[in-house]
């Protein structure tokens, strides 16, 4: 994250090389190099949640503009066109250089600052709640790929196809929601 008398700049950055294919609406995007495919997050979605968190937590500025950027390996190839921040890492600060309109004083710079500071002091269990969630939703999706049972109900999983491609859905869909993306 970037606080600059330019607005806010909220950096996702992904250690990855290669191919990096997707599209804005995506949930998951791939990466390919050689003859290796992985699929991951959209990072532009989970910029998005960590931009409405800092929102909420800043929500005493009100004025204040925040740019989200996502920053990828400088061997990365990216193959994804959309009008969002979606840059390699040698292009970053050229990137974030782009915004010249001043909209933040020094002074509400450093008053941010040092309430943010504030406020990860309060909040230091958090972190820890987060990534113990996505520990819990992973290993979720791990035991219903093994055993083709809703981890949630204990209904089964059927494999279904959507809008986005194939997914397995909870039988007991809309009583429960749970589903697993295998694209
Ligand atoms: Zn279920």
């Amino acid at each position: 994250m970037v606080i600059s008398n330019y607005g806010i700049f909220v950096i996702e950055t992904k250690n990855y090389k290669g191919w990096i294919i997707g599209k804005e609406s995506d949930a998951y995007w791939k990466q390919v190099i050689y003859k290796e495919k992985n699929s991951f997050l959209n990072p532009i979605k989970q910029n998005e949640y960590h931009m409405k968190l800092l929102r909420s937590a800043l929500s005493l500025f009100p004025d204040v503009s925040y740019y989200p950027i996502v920053s990828f390996a400088a061997e990365a190839d990216i193959k994804i066109k959309i009008e969002k921040d979606v840059v390699s890492e040698e292009l970053l600060l050229r990137t974030i250089r782009n915004y010249q309109t001043e909209v933040i004083s020094d002074d509400l710079k450093d008053e941010i600052f040092n309430y943010l500071k504030v406020i990860k002091k309060i909040n230091r269990g958090y972190g820890k709640k987060h990534v113990q969630n996505i520990k819990e939703k992973r290993a979720q999706i791990n035991t219903g790929i093994k055993t083709k049972i809703c981890p949630r109900c204990e209904s089964l999983l059927k494999e279904r196809t959507g809008k986005y491609g194939s997914f397995l859905g909870c039988s007991n869909y809309p009583m429960c929601r749970f589903s697993i993306d295998i694209n």
